[in-house]
């Protein structure tokens, strides 16, 4: 499908209708369409319009009525993403123009989502919103992998933290505020891998702590790639580890182990 992805097209026709425009903030999970909740299929099947990223699945987006506006608003990192200005900005006009306006996240909203940026204009627009949560990354993850976030003989916490900084942003920041005890899941963690496995050693992370890399989680592409923080950055350069992908770093990797799921659901399917 070739929506548009290019802001001269997006803008609502004016409309005399007087009817108040609604907004919802929706997670549309990591990939899988039957992890959306029931409340974000039925936002996305009574919508005027959905405005959606680049990480909401091909699946998800065949579940949008062919009725519905679609309108494509960021494509990966860098190709044809509109500024979030602009995205606030088409939020906000296609609710003044009375209609129904689900904004369509991958994974949750508020994880980073920006979200919160979102929502924030929507208020001051004046308009109506609701939040409808999503799985994130991270939980889906998890749930694909068998590994546990927490467990109690190995991480009695976990930290989900984003690899991405602003300039200036102080490095090693975020380390300061983990254990050798701690699950660390890393969004957007692809690029800065190399550097965050080298903080996390000189932080005082042991340098066999086991990692995993896990791409497209839930989806049918799912790949898992094993590593240590020593061994991070060759693993991923060797095996070619696209985006969207996340690292979850411990010891919880050990237990590592895909789920059966097909076996599960045809036992479940005939129940
Ligand atoms: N709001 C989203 C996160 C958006 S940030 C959520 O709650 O999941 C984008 C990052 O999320 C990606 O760089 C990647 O690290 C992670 N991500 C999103 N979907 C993913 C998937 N299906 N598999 C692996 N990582 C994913």
């Amino acid at each position: 499908m070739n929506e548009p992805c290019d802001s001269r097209h997006l803008l609502p026709a004016a409309s005399a209708n007087p009817v108040r425009g609604h907004v919802s903030l929706v997670g549309a999970g990591p990939g899988d369409p039957e992890l959306l909740t029931l409340r974000a299929l039925q936002r996305l099947q009574t919508a005027d319009v959905v405005l959606y990223d680049h990480l909401v699945s091909p699946a998800i987006r065949a579940l949008i009525p062919a009725r519905t506006e679609r309108i494509c608003v960021g494509k990966r990192a860098s190709r044809h993403t509109l500024p979030q200005e602009a995205i606030n900005a088409l939020i906000v006009s296609h609710a003044r123009a009375g209609r129904r306006v689900v904004r369509l996240k991958g994974g949750d909203p508020f994880l980073f989502g920006r979200g919160g940026e979102e929502m924030e204009e929507v208020v001051a627009a004046g308009f109506d919103y609701e939040v409808v949560p999503g799985i994130t990354a991270a939980t889906g993850a998890a749930a694909s992998t068998g590994i546990p976030l927490t467990h109690r003989d190995h991480a009695q916490g976990c930290l989900f933290v984003t690899g991405h900084r602003r300039q200036g942003e102080d490095r090693l920041a975020w380390t300061r505020h983990t254990g050798p005890e701690e699950t660390l899941v890393v969004y957007m963690g692809l690029n800065e891998a190399p550097r965050i496995a080298a903080d996390l050693i000189d932080a005082g992370r042991a340098p066999d702590t086991p990692v995993a890399t896990v791409e497209n989680a839930t989806t049918p592409r799912e790949r898992v790639v094993l590593a240590t923080l020593a061994t991070l950055a060759a693993t991923l350069e060797q095996e070619a580890v696209a985006s969207p992908a996340l690292l979850i770093i411990g010891s919880v990797v050990r237990l590592y182990r895909p789920a059966h799921r097909a076996a599960v659901e045809e036992v479940f399917a005939g129940a």
